[in-house]
This record gives structure tokens, sequence and C-alpha cells, in this order.
């Protein structure tokens, strides 16, 4: 018996998650058949119910349907809850759950593949979008001595941290930031223009580590004005083989090695 899977967003041609799950599946042993579906922007919850009476076992969730992937499920893991936002629908005993794996992917890309501790560590978070929102718990929960979120629009910031209301957690204006920081995150969707927030390099040294959610063939943007500014950086592609092998986890029980993946996808990138 093969089980059926599915990437659901608009556009959704370009998703890789489906040669991700396939050599996930390959090397695992696991027999499933993971597919791409395009959603009408009108009618995320049909396509989603239409793949459950087809079969389907789970599905993850890309732009723009993650909020909309939160509402319908019918009961949320802790990390969904968190993020405010599903990444990850698991299909079981006729009900819908949601889930959201894009933090944990982040995390472990940071501490696991590119070896950086984040336990005590000043963390600063450039964003205040979907994607930064669902770094903070995962982020918090490996205690960094500080995390600091800074937005274009900082009032977004600050409702962040009221939700989560961690002492740990600070805001502060990107035209106020002036000290140097560990870690610095950009969870802002600037690069995909081209364009990069209007940081100071001060932020960074040379003991600095610069993570940039968004992957590129070349450095973005932002890793470049990092090293420029002497840190280290790394691009968000691990992230995604991270996130999908969760989301892989949570359906199958199985952990993929996601080393020889991201190897893969980095060539082909
Ligand atoms: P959202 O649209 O929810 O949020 C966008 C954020 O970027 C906001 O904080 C916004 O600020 C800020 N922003 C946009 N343009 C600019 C600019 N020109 N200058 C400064 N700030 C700007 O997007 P998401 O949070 O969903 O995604 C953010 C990024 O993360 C994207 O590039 C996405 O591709 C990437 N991502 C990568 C993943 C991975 O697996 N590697 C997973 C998920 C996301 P404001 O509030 O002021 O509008």
């Amino acid at each position: 018996m093969t089980d059926h899977y599915a990437v659901i967003g608009n556009p959704i041609a370009h998703s890789k998650s489906p040669q991700i799950h396939a050599q996930f599946a390959q090397q695992t042993g696991q027999r499933i058949d993971y597919q791409r579906l395009l959603a009408p922007l009108d009618g995320f919850a049909d396509t989603v119910r239409r793949f459950i009476d087809s079969g389907g076992r789970g599905a993850n969730v890309t732009v723009p349907f993650k909020l909309e992937a939160y509402a319908l499920a019918e009961q949320r893991s802790e990390r969904a809850q968190a993020a405010g936002a599903v990444n990850t629908l698991l299909f079981e005993a006729g009900r819908i759950t949601g889930d959201n794996t894009d933090g944990v992917g982040l995390v472990r890309d940071i501490s696991l593949n590119a070896g950086v501790m984040i336990k005590g560590k000043r963390v600063l978070l450039i964003g205040a979008g979907g994607a930064a929102q669902g770094v903070i718990l995962p982020l918090l929960e490996q205690h960094p001595q500080s995390l600091t979120i800074s937005n274009r629009t900082l009032s977004k910031a600050d409702d962040l941290v009221r939700q989560f209301a961690h002492p740990a957690l600070h805001t502060c204006a990107i035209d106020a930031l002036s000290e140097t920081y560990d870690i610095v995150i950009n969870a802002t969707s600037a690069g995909l223009s081209g364009d990069l927030p209007p940081l100071p390099g001060a932020i960074f040294n040379s003991a600095s580590f610069a993570y940039d959610m968004l992957y590129a063939a070349q450095p973005t943007r932002f890793m470049q004005f990092a090293q420029r500014h002497g840190a280290v950086t790394r691009d968000g592609l691990g992230m995604l083989v991270e996130q999908a092998a969760e989301s892989f986890y949570v359906w199958r029980g199985v952990r993929p090695d996601t080393a020889p993946v991201y190897k893969n996808l980095r060539a082909q990138v």
C-alpha cells in the first residue's frame, strides 16, 4: 500500500518538497507518493477535503494558505498554536491535525548543521511576519541570553513580544539597532525583491553568525552585507530540508538523514 501526501499552495510549480520527500522515502524505505496540489485562491478547504476523500494521509501547506490551514485544523500542536500558522496537516481517524515544523527546521539547521549553539547567545530576529512568528517559540526553547525582534513596522514586533511574554524577548527599532549580536536571522521577505532592510553594519562582528531564511544559488544581499561586516553566513536551504524532515517524522514516525538530501538540492539550486 502506498500512502499519499501532497504540498498545497498557489503557486506551487516551484516547490521542491516532492523532490525532498521522494528522497526521504527512498532512503527510509517508506512507501509514499508525494505530489504538488495547486489550490484555487478561494478553494483551499475544498482542495484539502477532496484530497482526504481520495485517500490523502497528510499534506504540507505553503504560501498563501498557512493561516487557512490553521483555521481548518480541528486540533493543533503547541508549536502550531505559538506560530499561529500550520505548514503540516495530518489526516488520521477522521480528524485534521495541524502542526508547524518551520521553527524546528530553522533551529536544527543552525544548531546541528551549522554547529552554532543558540543557548546563552544574543539573538536578533529581523521581521515580524509569519516566518518570524513561527520561529520564536523554538528559538526561546534553546535558552538564548536574549532574543530581540526588529521590524520595519515596529508595532508588529511589539505585538509578538506581548503575545509570547518571555523575559528574554525584546524589540528594537531597526534605526535604533546599535549593539553587536551573536546570531542575526533575516526573516523578512525583503530579499524576494532584491531589497535589504536598512541595517547598521555594527550589528555584526567577526564572531557573528548571520542566517537568511531566503535561499539562492549565490549569497543573498543580506548575506553579502553580513559578510562585508565580518559575519559567517548561511542561507535557508537547510531550513527547508529540515522542516520537511520534521513533517516526514510527524507523518511516518521515521527520521530521515537530511545531509545527503541537502547536498543534492544544493547542487540543483
Ligand atoms: P510575511 O509576508 O508574513 O512577512 C514579511 C516580513 O518582511 C515582514 O516583517 C515585513 O515587514 C518584512 N519586509 C518585507 N519587505 C521589507 C523591506 N523591503 N524591508 C524591510 N522589511 C521588509 O512573510 P513570511 O514571514 O512568510 O516570509 C519571510 C521570508 O522567510 C520569505 O523570504 C520566505 O521565503 C522565507 N521563508 C523561508 C523558509 C525556509 O524554509 N527557508 C520558510 C518560511 C519562510 P512589515 O511588517 O513592516 O511589512
